[in-house]
């Protein structure tokens, strides 16, 4: 069997090398990382999961990645802490055609038969989302229309929704258990770890690896390397000449304990689709608005804020976050987050859930700010496959999707490596979908979905 040297020991590496010795028996792998496993981006993650996305690509990607989580909860007594509430998407506005088209365009022709409306006039029923774990939940997505139903279920929203759209095949898992549970039996089954920093990358009979480590540098070598730095892998990748198109953005979210009951516990991921303009003061948007560096705070925000409960039924803590940011930054071990953040998120947050309002200048001292980089391709999707030079491969790229990917992302890239039979999406997610034109045109076409 060839010997793997796997960059990375975040979720996207371990996943890599779990199922390269799972499903194809290749256990000779080294897991390399300057830290512990999970302990950057993959540390970051809101550990969100869903199956809405306006491509059917990525659509059948994270729905493959779903049904290997379900079973990992299936096999572990749900270790990772899988539950399936849904993600619910608000909006006020009265025509939603636009984003029933984007449902239609990612589940194409079983969209029909997925899509449920409730309006107050047809006879589907709509269940709600009490259920804690992830098993007997509804698929598909219940669009809510009619205004006392919404109310019923959601009536800590602001009464001026008009349309929720609950995507059923959605929640969130344990990112840090999955890790776990995979690394565990990577360990089982012969895995080798090293602590270092890689620096250097000599290709030539396989792959020397460089690793500068606490008791000074070590080489490593692998016939076959994979690049799962997370947001440094076009720096890996430029070790051996390769020029990989990812960037990093960076995101934040905040998490609290929710000691005044703001958001009940058993409520879905929920997403403010509406963009908006923060209501400050007059006086504080006045004083917003006369320094440039801060006056994008007085002007209208994109949508997309987001909240749900965090720790289960039985925990307290809430998280809040809200992905408004577009520039690209180089990405550094020691992320700089803003310190304006907890204030906004607090305050848009607070336009779809009214309660929240009650922490504003007012959060708890314990309250975690926290953030990381989204690693990603213009076009949002994710680099799964051969690199370049033989016997190189990546898995990077996972933007806001990782922690629901992984499972997925780590089964094909094993697949790439092991050269066995691969899924319907495994191109289009490798560097030759540069070269099909009219992929891209439908994954410009289809938009960057939610990040
Ligand atoms: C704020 C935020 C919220 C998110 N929310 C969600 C969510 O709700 N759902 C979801 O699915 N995803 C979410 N994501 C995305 C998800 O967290 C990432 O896609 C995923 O963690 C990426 O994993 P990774 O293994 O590629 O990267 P990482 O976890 O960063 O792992 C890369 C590893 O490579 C190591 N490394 C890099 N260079 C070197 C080197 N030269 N030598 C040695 N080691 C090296 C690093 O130390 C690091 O441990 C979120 C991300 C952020 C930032």
């Amino acid at each position: 069997m060839p010997s793997t040297i796997v960059i990375g020991t975040g979720i996207i590496g371990i996943a890599t090398a779990y199922y390269l010795a799972r499903t194809h028996g290749h256990t000779d792998i080294t897991l390399v990382d300057r830290d512990q496993p999970m302990a950057f981006t993959s540390a970051q993650s809101g550990e969100n999961y869903r199956n809405w996305w306006s491509h059917p690509a990525m659509v059948a990607f994270t729905n493959r990645s779903i049904d290997l989580m379900e079973e990992i909860a299936r096999d572990s007594g749900n270790r990772i802490n899988m539950n399936r509430r849904g993600y619910a998407l608000a909006t006020r506005a009265k025509d939603i055609d636009p984003l029933v088209a984007q449902l239609h365009a990612g589940f194409e022709d079983q969209a029909e038969a997925l899509i449920r409306f409730h309006d107050g006039t047809g006879s589907a029923a709509y269940h709600g989302f009490e259920k804690p774990d992830w098993e007997g939940v509804p698929d598909g997505v219940d669009i809510l229309q009619d205004r006392a139903l919404i109310a019923k279920h959601f009536p800590g929203y602001d009464p001026e929704v008009r349309a929720i759209v609950h995507v059923r095949r959605g929640g969130d898992i344990s990112g840090q258990q999955l890790g776990m549970y995979m690394l565990e039996y990577l360990k089982q089954n012969g895995l080798t770890r090293i602590t270092g920093e890689v620096s250097d990358i000599q290709a030539g009979d396989g792959y020397r690896v460089r690793i500068e480590t606490a008791d000074g540098p070590l080489d490593a070598r692998a016939d076959q390397l994979v690049n799962a730095a997370g947001p440094f892998a076009g720096r890996i990748a430029a070790m051996l000449g390769v020029e990989l198109p990812v960037q990093n953005v960076m995101h934040q979210k905040i998490a609290f304990e929710d000691r005044e009951g703001a958001v009940p516990r058993a409520l879905p991921f929920s997403i403010d689709l509406d963009p908006q303009t923060i209501d400050w003061t007059d006086e504080e948007r006045e004083l917003l608005l006369q320094d440039e560096d801060v006056a994008w705070m007085a002007r209208e925000m994109p949508g997309a804020i987001h909240c749900r409960p965090d720790g289960g039924d039985k925990g307290s803590w809430i998280k809040l976050g809200w992905a408004y940011n577009e520039s690209a930054t180089e990405a550094d071990w020691q992320v700089t987050l803003d310190d304006n953040f907890p204030d906004i998120v607090l305050r848009g947050a607070s336009r779809l859930t009214p309660a929240l309002k009650t922490y504003i200048g007012q959060l708890p001292r314990n309250m975690h700010h926290y953030g990381g980089y989204y690693t990603m391709t213009k076009e949002n999707w994710p680099l799964i496959g051969p690199m370049g030079p033989e016997g190189a491969y990546m898995n990077c790229a996972l933007s806001g999707y990782g922690t629901m990917a992984a499972c997925a992302a780590g089964e094909l890239c094993a697949a790439w490596i092991a050269g066995s039979e691969k899924p319907a999406y495994a191109e289009g997610f490798s560097l030759a979908r540069y070269g099909d034109e009219a992929l891209m045109t439908s994954i410009r076409e289809a938009g960057k979905g939610l990040l």
